[in-house]
C-alpha cells in the first residue's frame, strides 16, 4: 500500500495561532517510511487549548442529550461511511493488520458512539430518588451528574482509535469537553477524529486533539478536570501523582499479565485456535490479549501439537489490505528488544522454542510469532507484560495450581478458562483476581459496553463502560427539594423534652425492635 506522507496538521481545532515546537515525525512501524508529522505541543500551548475547551464547554453541555446524541450518531455515520480511510490511517501508522484495524477498532467506536449516545441519559440524566429515611420523606431527591468540565483522555499506541478517541465518547456524553493526547508515535489517528467531530456538528473547541509526548500528557494532566489514562503501570503511577496534588479524578486502564487456563476437558481445537488468535490478535500488543497459558497434564501434548501448527501457518509481514497478513509490526520501537529480551530470559531459564523466538530481519519492525514451552513461573514472559507474538505455554497438575498461578501476579486485567463444564469453568473464572474473565473466550468482554472493563491490583484504577464507565466523567450532585412551606420541622429550633421524647419513641418504633419480616 503507498502511503503518502502528510503534512504538519494543526493538533486542535481552530488552534492555527498556536505556536508549533520542532514537529513529530510519524512514520509507518512495518516499512519505515516516514508518513507524517504533527506539533509537539508544549505545557502552554495545552493549558490555552485546555482553557478554549472550558469555555466552550457550556455550549455543548446546553446542547443536552438529545442535542449531544444528533453529533455522537452522525459521527457513527461518518465512520462507517470513511471505515477504508480511517482503517488505513490506523495500519499505516501502526503497521497492524487490515482486520486487526476493521473489528476492535472500528466496530468498537461505531458500536460506543451509538452505545453511549443511546445510555447517556439513563446513567447520567437525573435520577429520582425514594428514600427509606422517615426525615427525609416528603421530599423531591434528584441524584444529578454534573460534568467534569474538561476531560483529558491520554492514549497509548496499541489502538489509536479505540484506546483513544474510544475514551472520549462517553467523556462527550455525559456533557465534558474532552482534549485528547494520542501516543506521539500514532497520532494521525486522532486528529482524523478531529476532522470527523468538526463535520459532525461538534461545536468549536469542545473537542481537541493535542499531539506531543510526555510531557505534553504530564501538562494535560495538569489542566484538565479529569482523567482518563491508558498505558503503561509505570506512567499510569506518574498520572495519578500528578492527579493527587490537585485532587483531579483519574481512572486507569493499565498493563496486563492475561493468563489462559486450559483444563483438561477443553475442546482442544477451540483453545488452540482461542490461545494462537488472542495471543497473536494485533501482534500480540493488547492489554487483554492472551499472555501466558497454564494447560492441564492431560491436554498438555495435543494442545502444544495443535498450537504449533497454528501459528507455523501464520502469516506476518507488511499489510496489504485485507487479508493479506494475520500479524503486524511491532508499533513502537524499544518494545522489540523488550519481546526479544523476554524470549532469552525464558530461553534462559530452560524454555524451549517451538515456533520463532526471533526479530525479523527486514526495513520494518517485526518479531516472529513465538511458541515457548516448558517456561519455568519465574521467567519474565510470565511475569512482565510482553506485549508481542509471544505465547509461552506451562504444563500445570490441576485447575487449582493453575489459580494459583494464575494470580500470582502484579497484574489482574483479564483472564480466561477454557472447559467443556461451563458451570466449573465459571466457578473457577470466579476465584481469579482478573477485572474480565472469559470461559472458552477472551477480550469478547470488551465489546460489551453494559459490563465494566477495569483492572484488579497493578493493572488499573475504575473502569471503562457501564453506569460507572460515564459516571466517572461526572460529578454527583444530591439535589433535594421541600416542596411543603411547614413553618418549622419537628426537629428544628428550640429543643423541647416533649418533641425530644417523641422522637425518641419514633427511633424505637423505626429500628428498636429487632429485625422486622
Ligand atoms: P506509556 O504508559 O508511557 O504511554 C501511554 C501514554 O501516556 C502515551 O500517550 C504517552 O505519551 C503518555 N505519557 C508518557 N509519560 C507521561 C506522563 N508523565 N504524563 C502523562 N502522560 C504521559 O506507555 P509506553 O508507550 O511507554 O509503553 C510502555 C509499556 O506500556 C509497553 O511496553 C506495554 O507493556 C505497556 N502498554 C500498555 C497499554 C495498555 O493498553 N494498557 C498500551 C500501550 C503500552 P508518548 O507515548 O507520546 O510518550
Amino acid at each position: 500500500m503507498a502511503i503518502t506522507e502528510r503534512p504538519v496538521l494543526s493538533a486542535a481545532i481552530g488552534t492555527e495561532h498556536v505556536r508549533e515546537r520542532a514537529a513529530i515525525k510519524v512514520e509507518n512501524p512495518a516499512t519505515g517510511e516516514r508518513i507524517g508529522s504533527v506539533p509537539d505541543h508544549g505545557p502552554s500551548e495545552v493549558e490555552a487549548i485546555v482553557a478554549r475547551a472550558r469555555a466552550a464547554q457550556p455550549i455543548w453541555e446546553q446542547m443536552g442529550f438529545q442535542g449531544r446524541a444528533k453529533v455522537l450518531l452522525r459521527a457513527q455515520k461518518w465512520l462507517i461511511e470513511n471505515a477504508d480511510r480511517v482503517i488505513d490511517s490506523i495500519v499505516s501508522e501502526t503497521g497492524k493488520a487490515h482486520e486487526d484495524a476493521q473489528v476492535p477498532e472500528i466496530a468498537y467506536t461505531a458500536a460506543a458512539l451509538g452505545f453511549w449516545a443511546k445510555a447517556a441519559p439513563k446513567y447520567v440524566g437525573d435520577q429520582k430518588v425514594r428514600t427509606r429515611s422517615m426525615l427525609v420523606k416528603g421530599r423531591k431527591l434528584i441524584t444529578r451528574y454534573r460534568p467534569l468540565g474538561v476531560v483529558g483522555v491520554i492514549g497509548p499506541w496499541n489502538y489509536p482509535l479505540l484506546n483513544s478517541f474510544g475514551d472520549c465518547i462517553p467523556a462527550l456524553a455525559a456533557g465534558n469537553a474532552t482534549v485528547l493526547k494520542p501516543s506521539e508515535i500514532t497520532p494521525l489517528t486522532s486528529l482524523l477524529m478531529a476532522e470527523m467531530m468538526s463535520e459532525c456538528g461538534m461545536p468549536m473547541d469542545a473537542f481537541q486533539v493535542v499531539t506531543g509526548a510526555g510531557e505534553t500528557g504530564a501538562a494535560l494532566v495538569e489542566a484538565a478536570d479529569g482523567i482518563m489514562f491508558t498505558g503503561s503501570t509505570a506512567t499510569g503511577k506518574k498520572v495519578a501523582a500528578r492527579a493527587a496534588e490537585s485532587l483531579t479524578p483519574v481512572s486507569l486502564e493499565l498493563g496486563g499479565k492475561d493468563p489462559m487456563i486450559v483444563l483438561a476437558d477443553a475442546d482442544v481445537e477451540r483453545a488452540a485456535n482461542g490461545a494462537v488468535f488472542f495471543a497473536m490478535h494485533n501482534g500480540g500488543q493488547a492489554c487483554i490479549s492472551v499472555e501466558r497459558v497454564y494447560v492441564e497434564e492431560a491436554i498438555y501434548e495435543p494442545f502444544v501439537e495443535k498450537v504449533t501448527e497454528k501459528v507455523r501457518a501464520l502469516r506476518q509481514g507488511p499489510p496489504a489490505g485485507a487479508g493479506s497478513i494475520e500479524v503486524g509490526a511491532v508499533i513502537w520501537p524499544p518494545q522489540l528488544d523488550k519481546i526479544e529480551s523476554h524470549v532469552k530470559d525464558a530461553v534462559g531459564r530452560g524454555a524451549e522454542i517451538i515456533v520463532g523466538g526471533k526479530v525479523v530481519a527486514a526495513s520494518g519492525r517485526f518479531f516472529e510469532p513465538t511458541v515457548l514451552v516448558g517456561v519455568d513461573h519465574t521467567a519474565k514472559i510470565m511475569r512482565e507484560e510482553t506485549f508481542g507474538p509471544t505465547l509461552p505455554i506451562m504444563k500445570v497438575r490441576d485447575a487449582d495450581e493453575a489459580v494459583r498461578l494464575a494470580n500470582d501476579s502484579p497484574y489482574g486485567l483479564a483472564a480466561s478458562v477454557w472447559t467443556r463444564d461451563t458451570k466449573r469453568g465459571q466457578a473457577i473464572a470466579r476465584r481469579i483476581e482478573a477485572g474480565a474473565v472469559c470461559v472458552n473466550d477472551a477480550m469478547m468482554n470488551y465489546l460489551a459496553l453494559e459490563m465494566p472493563m477495569g483492572g484488579h491490583k497493578g493493572s488499573g484504577l475504575g473502569h471503562r463502560h457501564g453506569a460507572g464507565g460515564i459516571r466517572k466523567f461526572t460529578k454527583p450532585q444530591a439535589v433535594l427539594v421541600q416542596r411543603f412551606s411547614l413553618k418549622r420541622d419537628l426537629y428544628w429550633y428550640p429543643f423541647s423534652p416533649r418533641t425530644t421524647r417523641l422522637l425518641a419513641n419514633a427511633l424505637h418504633f423505626l429500628y428498636g425492635r429487632g429485625r422486622r419480616k
